[in-house]
């Protein structure tokens, strides 16, 4: 890691550490080629909403994990710049949640599977987390989709009644809303077809979001869905703010 990067005084710490993990990432052949310009969308929304968790996705991420909870089968999913950015904190939220963990990846390769799969197991064992990780084997498709992005586990995201899809795109995302499931999406883009389409959306950025929802399970108090949550009314707070911020300033 370079010297500014190694330093959390610095005012863009977060931000460099998030772009180091990639960097990190993609030497270990985790990443697919548009995975850099995938997370620079993400980073110029973050400067939208001022790089920081806005009440909206403090709500968004407690109903999201109200449904996680209330499933009979959650499972989350996990991509490579996930995987890349934040493999400690979905295993972590897999052990709470006691729940599988799937690789699901949009440009399928056997090498990038392999890469992102031993990734997890070794900070899993570093972790001391039992967790079922899958994506190694997959026996089904998901409905609606084509070619090898369509790939899952039976007994992961088919037979899931809740899943957690973060840095999802927007065909995957409808894919898996039609099959009846809640969809909880992270997406900082509020206008993303994923975060328009999903059940929740938490908009915010990918380690913070998680942060909070690790939190929030730890304080033990209890975490019930609330029937009025609001998904549209939710997400146009976001976007009022982003409005409003280029007005105010
Ligand atoms: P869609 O298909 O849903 O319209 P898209 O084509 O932008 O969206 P991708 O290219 O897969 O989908 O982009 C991934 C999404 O993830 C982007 O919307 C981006 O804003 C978001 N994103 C990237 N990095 C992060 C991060 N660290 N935290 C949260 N969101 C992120």
């Amino acid at each position: 890691m370079d010297e500014i990067a190694a330093d959390p005084t610095h005012p863009r710490y977060a931000s460099l550490l998030m772009r180091h993990r990639l960097e990190q990432g993609a030497k270990k052949g985790m990443l697919a080629d548009s995975a850099l310009i995938a997370h620079g969308r993400g980073e110029a929304f973050d400067y939208l909403i001022g790089e920081r968790t806005l009440p909206a996705a403090e709500q968004a991420a407690r109903q999201a994990l109200a449904l996680l909870l209330r499933a009979e089968r959650p499972v989350l999913s996990i991509n490579g710049n996930v995987a890349a950015l934040a493999a400690d904190d979905m295993l972590r939220l897999g052990a709470a949640l006691n729940c599988p963990i799937e690789v699901n990846i949009f440009y399928r390769t056997p090498e990038r599977m392999k890469a992102i799969l031993s990734h997890l197991e070794e900070r899993a064992d570093a972790l001391h987390l039992d967790v079922e990780v899958l994506g190694h084997a997959p026996d089904a498709v998901i409905p609606g989709l084509k070619g090898p992005r369509a790939k899952c586990h039976r007994q992961g995201i088919l037979e899931s009644d809740a899943i957690l899809v973060p840095l999802e795109d927007g065909d995957r995302c409808k894919a898996l809303v039609a099959m009846g499931k809640d969809v909880l999406v992270i997406d900082l883009n509020p206008l993303s077809r994923s975060a328009q389409q999903a059940s929740v959306t938490v908009v915010d950025e990918l380690s913070r979001a998680l942060a909070n929802m690790l939190s929030l399970l730890n304080t033990g108090e209890p975490i019930a869905v609330d029937p009025d949550y609001d998904h549209s009314v939710v997400l146009n707070e976001v976007v009022q703010t982003i409005v409003q911020g280029f007005v105010e300033q």
